[in-house]
């Protein structure tokens, strides 16, 4: 089981319809991460539709857990949350009571959720070499 605690919650100066999201203690963010740097998936000249598969995973996962504690109506996990160069991964949360926010928070994960998550991803590694065998006939 999955839980979540918000540790850090700072209105913006500005106003707006997107605050970020970041995490502080995250076993599966580092691993989707890794995973993403490890396959070299910036370095495709094709939008990667299994990288889109594990952004949908991950962001799955965490979405009951944050939607309610951060007033919510949209969230999404992206690499590029907080840098366009990809160091601050996290969260763009949307929210129609126009407060923008930075978040902060930790999720605690059993080893059984670790585990899981891994043979998901080395499942998306089977699917990334096909899509790759695709795109390479259809080049
Ligand atoms: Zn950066």
């Amino acid at each position: 089981m999955v839980t979540f605690k918000l540790t850090h919650n700072k209105r913006s100066d500005q106003r707006g319809v997107y605050s970020r999201f970041f995490v502080g203690e995250c076993a599966l963010t580092e691993l989707a991460d890794e995973w993403f740097l490890d396959k070299e998936i910036h370095t495709l000249n094709f939008k990667c539709k299994t990288w889109k598969k594990v952004k949908r995973k991950i962001s799955d996962i965490h979405r009951p857990l944050l939607m309610d504690e951060l007033d919510a109506d949209k969230i999404r996990y992206s690499r590029k949350a907080g840098c366009q160069c990809g160091c601050s991964p996290g969260y763009v949360v949307e929210s129609s009571n126009y407060i923008k926010r930075w978040l902060y928070g930790d999720f605690e994960y059993t080893q059984a959720d670790v585990q899981e998550f891994k043979t998901f991803l080395s499942k998306m590694e089977t699917l990334l070499e096909k899509e790759k065998e695709k795109q390479l006939k259809t080049a």
